[in-house]
């Protein structure tokens, strides 16, 4: 972590993202489950979106990529061949003055981040971070697996149905998206650090000669799509890994960091795995994992290019990134600035009152639009705090009937950020808003 923050408050995005129905703490009745949250009616929908943005950008729009969906529960050879079992493990330390439990390399100055205790830290021991659970009614040796830490490896174990399948010529690419589940020593910072999350992934495979080109171009293009998406570019960077940092199977790994309010933090990796996962399941299986190159007239084990995103610490990123305090006629208004293509509902349909000559008309303009936008409708106190309420969602479209829609069939569009308002008929509302709302 370094000196610089970005300023915005942890707290209120928290809270925003309870009140309005984005994260909630998992069994929260029950005191919580530590590293689990759930999302909620708006939180699923900007989740959806951002899986939806990504599939397109990656495997829709491209020639060269195709998609998967593999298990959960694998082989559990499939992890000691991965080099999981035996190395996929954080130094753990606990503080011996308030029992409080790290991961060694977050301890600063040798200080507990917990009491402030200096010093007090048991010698670090190393803990493997897979779940471990049983296939069947039996709870032996024989009948343990792992749920994923990584959705990586099911399509390494696919390579040759997907090659055969699709008859795809190198380079080319696998995408994937997924539950994984790590055991984290200490889950912290919201959902940026849990013990479920969701991963999105891509295996691109290409000639060895080719993996630095491949490496350097995946971190330019994994960095235009959070722009793309609205981050600011001064709240992101690449960061290259050290030698020493490198997980197991890397030769080398460059990091999408963002600011966030408690500093720059990993969205995404972005790692040359080289051929360590097709050589290591092709030595354990006894399937050699290979690629013919009909020009050469030979085989080749491909390397692998791996840009690793994870879906929840993304969607905090947009959400932090997108938060704005602002005064509008001396009164405060909270804007989430969301890229249209994220926000979780794209209009919300708001009669002027609850008049009962106007409503009618507001619920048949709400259900004009529903089979074409995830739409909100809302009739509840002064239109002034219906608009601010979807503003602070991000709603990047209010449309209002009024009582001349009654005599015009015309209803007003607010555009949530410049606030400007134009009038459109009922009619071509649909393509009104179709026209600004980008694709999702
Ligand atoms: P960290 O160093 O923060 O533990 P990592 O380098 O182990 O992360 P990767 O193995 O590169 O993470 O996983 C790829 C992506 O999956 C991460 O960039 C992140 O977005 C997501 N991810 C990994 N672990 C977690 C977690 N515990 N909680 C939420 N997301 C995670």
């Amino acid at each position: 972590m370094t000196e610089t923050m970005n300023s915005v408050d942890m707290d209120e995005i928290v809270s925003l993202c309870k009140r309005r129905g984005f994260i909630f703490q998992s069994s929260e009745i029950y005191g919580g489950l530590a590293g689990a949250w759930d999302y909620g009616p708006l939180g699923v929908e900007m989740k959806n979106n951002i899986k939806r943005a990504w599939w397109r950008t990656n495997v829709q729009e491209r020639d060269d990529m195709v998609g998967m969906d593999a298990s959960i529960l694998m082989h559990p050879k499939v992890w000691v061949a991965s080099g999981h079992v035996a190395t996929f493990a954080d130094p753990m330390v606990d503080c011996r003055n308030c029992q409080a439990r790290f991961r060694a390399d977050e301890i600063e100055e040798d200080r507990c981040p917990n009491c402030g205790a200096v010093g007090q830290f048991t010698d670090a021991r190393m803990f493997n971070l897979l779940f471990k659970t049983f296939a069947g009614p039996l709870e032996d040796e024989a009948s343990v697996v792992y749920l994923r830490p990584e959705t990586a490896q099911g399509m390494f174990v696919n390579f040759e149905n997907v090659l055969t399948s699709t008859r795809k010529k190198l380079p080319f690419g696998m995408a994937q998206i997924g539950k994984s589940f790590r055991n984290e020593v200490n889950p912290r910072h919201f959902t940026f650090r849990t013990r479920e999350f969701e991963q999105m992934e891509i295996e691109f495979f290409m000639r060895p000669e080719e993996a630095q080109r491949w490496h350097e171009y995946w971190m330019q293009e994994r960095l235009r799509w959070y722009v793309d998406l609205g981050l600011r570019p001064e709240n992101l960077r690449l960061t290259a890994h050290d030698a020493a940092d490198l997980a197991h199977y890397a030769a080398a790994c460059s990091d999408v960091e963002y600011l966030f309010p408690m500093g720059w933090l990993e969205l995404e990796g972005i790692a040359n795995r080289r051929d360590f996962d097709l050589q290591q399941h092709s030595k354990e299986s006894g399937v050699t994992l290979s690629y013919f190159d009909e020009e050469k007239g030979e085989h080749v084990v491909p390397y692998i290019i791996e840009p690793s995103a994870g879906v929840d610490r993304p969607l905090l990123a947009f959400i932090v990134d997108a938060y704005r305090q602002e005064e509008v006629r001396g009164e405060k208004r909270v804007l989430l600035k969301l890229d249209p293509r994220l926000a979780p509902i794209k209009a919300a349909v708001l009669p002027l009152s609850r008049n009962e000559k106007l409503v009618p008309t507001a619920r048949e303009v709400w259900s004009l639009l529903r089979p074409h936008f995830m739409t909100a409708y809302d009739d509840a106190q002064s239109i002034g705090r219906r608009y601010r309420r979807q503003d602070e969602i991000g709603t990047p479209f209010c449309v209002t009937v009024d009582f001349d829609t009654l005599e015009d069939r015309a209803v007003t569009i607010r555009e949530r950020d410049s606030m400007e308002q134009v009038r459109v008929p009922v009619e071509g509302l649909v393509e009104a808003l179709r026209e600004r709302l980008p694709p999702c």
